[in-house]
């Protein structure tokens, strides 16, 4: 499969250029399974590597010339010169693949130059990455044509700055991580503090189960402003407690740290949330290593979804409709997942249930008026690679 995909956007370049590319590489979209809004608390995080991926095909160059194209947005080639990226600069796509360039450069990198094309199945805009599996693909192409002797985490700080600086969005660190590191048949468990990573077994087919994604197709407008609206309050719980981020408040010591915030209700959720997600991160992890019955875990992304939507405020009705839809027809877990106010859900479902529950929630999406979602199963699958 992934040879017909690499062969098809080789083939692409070659007419956009004129020559074959020096090589083609493919970085992954990632689904969240737990861990959600602790990766700006330096806590823990775990998601997985998507079938979908950005597939590159890449050539470099000598003389300070960036060409860009991408197959899945109009337009032509966009030709830049390296000398000229500057931080915020760009409002299109290509501020993703020239960030990457530009904190290469930043960072003492030689990268002199590439043309590079794109070609990309992550769904853009629904919660799954596509913005960092673009990223992870041009950076890990320009280490493996420059030499530049990077890999996993430190490839993906690099591609977390150009999104911070260059694109300007104030993201964590782990859609980039899961991109670069995660492997097939597993869930990375990360902790965004040290950055120290472990794989975990996750393999559902081999258990009878499967990992539904439900894109709700709509982005609330909001999202952007009530992100940072987040981030700032996690920030505020943080300083009130005297720690220097939300993950050092211990599990044991919440209800503590909740009544020193007095009567700062907001801030009191935002913390809630922080510390009960890491520790329910640390129960999957514990799970899954145990070898035990991957059901179990179930019931913890319900909590998940409950906390993300009561205390941290960010679901939406129709990230609550999947969830309550999917249990309600015997699903064994659900929650929203990624950022919030519209993206995805997660859904954790028997083999045999698959189609009910995926025809309920269709259903239900039909009664309530809402776009038609758009549900794919996810295979944990390989983190980003050269393809050729
Ligand atoms: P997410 O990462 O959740 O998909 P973002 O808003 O972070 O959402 O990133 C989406 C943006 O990434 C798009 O608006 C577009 O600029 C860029 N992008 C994603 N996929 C592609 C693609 N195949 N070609 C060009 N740009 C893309
Ligand atoms: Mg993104």
């Amino acid at each position: 499969m992934s040879e017909a995909v690499a062969e098809t956007v080789a083939a692409r370049f070659s007419e956009l250029y004129g020559a074959e590319p020096h090589g083609v590489w493919a970085a992954p979209g990632r689904v969240n399974l737990i861990g959600e809004h602790t990766d700006y608390n330096d806590g823990f995080v775990m998601p997985f590597a998507l079938p979908h991926t950005a597939v590159a095909a890449v050539s470099r160059r000598e003389d300070g010339v960036l060409r860009l194209h991408s197959a899945d947005v109009a337009g032509g080639v966009a030709e830049l010169r390296l000398d000229d990226l500057s931080p915020e600069s760009d409002k299109n796509w290509t501020a993703y693949p020239a960030g990457v360039v530009w904190a290469l450069r930043e960072a003492g990198h030689a990268v002199t130059g590439a043309d590079i094309h794109l070609s990309s199945t992550v769904p853009s805009g629904a919660g799954l990455s596509s913005s960092a599996a673009l990223e992870v693909v041009v950076a890990l192409a320009l280490n493996d044509l420059f030499s530049l002797g990077l890999r996993g985490w430190k490839l993906a700080r690099l591609c977390q700055r150009a999104e911070n600086v260059y694109v300007g969005a104030p993201v964590g660190i782990m859609d980039q991580t899961a991109s670069a590191c995660c492997e097939a048949g597993h869930a990375l468990f990360l902790d965004t503090r040290d950055l120290s990573q472990k794989q975990i077994p996750f393999d559902l087919a081999a258990e009878g189960m499967r990992l539904l994604v439900v894109d709700t197709q709509v982005k609330h407008s909001h999202s952007e402003g009530e992100y940072g609206k987040r981030r700032a309050g996690c920030e505020k719980g943080a300083a009130l407690l005297g720690v220097n981020a939300l993950r050092d408040v211990p599990y044991d010591d919440l209800d503590a740290a909740l009544s020193r915030l007095g009567d700062e209700e907001e801030v009191r959720r935002l913390v809630r949330h922080i510390v009960t997600e890491n520790e329910r991160v640390e129960r999957v992890v514990s799970l899954l290593e145990s070898g035990d019955d991957t059901r179990a875990i179930g019931p913890i992304l319900v909590e998940g979804h409950a906390s993300l939507r009561d205390d941290f405020r960010i679901s939406c009705p129709e990230l609550d409709l999947v969830v309550d839809t999917a249990l309600a027809s015997g699903a064994v877990g659900a929650r929203m997942t990624g950022g919030g106010f519209g993206g995805s859900a997660i859904v954790l479902v028997e083999e045999p249930d698959v189609d009910a529950i995926t025809k309920a929630v269709t259903e239900a999406f039909a009664t309530a008026g809402f776009t038609t979602p758009r549900v794919f199963e996810a295979v944990p699958s390989a983190g980003a690679r050269r393809l050729h």
